[in-house]
């Protein structure tokens, strides 16, 4: 079994549509894909007929923008009703955020000589209701000013850079509130990624998991070196929660992040599918969907 439970699509900052990302990921041999675009559902119900035609194992999920003490932290959702009306709303605010702040971060380029307009950015996001730094990293390769996302992210975009203007994210612990409440399993993506392991201390996960009921955190990623996997793992263990592992695939908008490049093992996706099991039954008025197992 080859489980991959964490992949964009161009609802969000992947570049592939739902449908052509679910052909690679059975051209890819997976079993189970989750699809977990940036603070959407959008792609579930196209994902879903997708994965019942070619028979791929299908988990809808969300990745939600977080921050802790202004760091940013992402935390996956699975199995969850995302239209539960505050989760909902939280995930609108987030999504605006993101999107509002285009013309600032194009402002601001210009401002340091770099030919850009917000139209070019428009223009790279085809199908997402976010628009965020990864779409003008696409329109700065468009118009030649970099060779590949990272370059811009790297010169431009990334946390400290010139066009990098921050946007509203939700503390972990309410987005973990919100996810239960829509009946579905909260785990924390890379924990010890980019900038989050500057917060995600053992400690704090672990505090997640007393007072909020965090279900998991995601172990094997392109983010951590192998001695912070082990380490990890060895925390997960400790607090007797989910281990996960998944690509964190965007298409051709991350390198190195090939679909099933780590993977969750099965009796981890099996604990998982309980622990979704109960937290719906604990949240009654949720439409919780069903994962696509064939
Ligand atoms: P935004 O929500 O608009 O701030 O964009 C965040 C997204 O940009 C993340 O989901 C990542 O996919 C991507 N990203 C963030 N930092 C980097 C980086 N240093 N290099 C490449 N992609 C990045
Ligand atoms: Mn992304
Ligand atoms: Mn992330
Ligand atoms: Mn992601």
């Amino acid at each position: 079994m080859r489980i991959d439970l964490h992949t964009h699509s161009n609802r969000s900052d992947g570049t592939d549509p739902v449908d052509v990302l679910i052909g690679h990921a059975q051209q890819s041999g997976l079993d189970v894909i989750a699809l977990t675009d940036h603070d959407t559902a959008d792609g579930w119900a196209e994902g879903r007929i997708a994965a019942e035609r070619l028979r791929v194992g299908f988990v809808p999920g969300i990745e939600i923008s977080c921050k802790l003490n202004g760091i940013s932290v992402h935390l996956l959702g699975y199995l969850l009703d995302p239209s539960r009306p505050e989760l909902a709303e939280e995930l609108r605010v987030v999504r605006d955020g993101r999107t509002d702040r285009i013309p600032s971060i194009v402002a601001r380029l210009n401002s340091i000589g770099v030919q850009l307009t917000v139209d070019e950015v428009l223009a790279q996001a085809t199908g997402t209701p976010s628009i965020g730094r990864p779409h003008v990293a696409d329109a700065l390769v468009a118009n030649g000013t970099v060779a590949n996302r990272s370059e811009a992210f790297d010169r431009f975009l990334a946390d400290g850079r010139a066009g990098h203007v921050p946007h509203y994210a939700i503390e972990p612990g309410r987005a973990i509130d919100l996810v239960r409440a829509a009946g579905g399993v909260p785990v924390i993506a890379h924990p010890w990624g980019r900038s989050s392991y500057k917060v995600m201390t053992a400690d704090t996960v672990g505090r997640l998991v007393e007072d909020y009921g965090l279900a998991g955190i995601e172990v094997d990623h392109q983010d951590h070196s192998p001695e912070s996997r082990t380490a990890l793992r060895a925390i997960a263990q400790d607090l007797g929660i989910i281990s996960t592992g998944s690509s964190d695939h965007h298409g051709a908008g991350k390198i190195n992040h090939d679909l099933g490049v780590n993977s969750t093992e099965p009796e981890q996706f099996e604990r998982l599918l309980d622990v979704a099991k109960a937290n719906a039954a604990a949240a009654p008025d949720a439409r919780v969907p069903e994962a696509y197992l064939p």
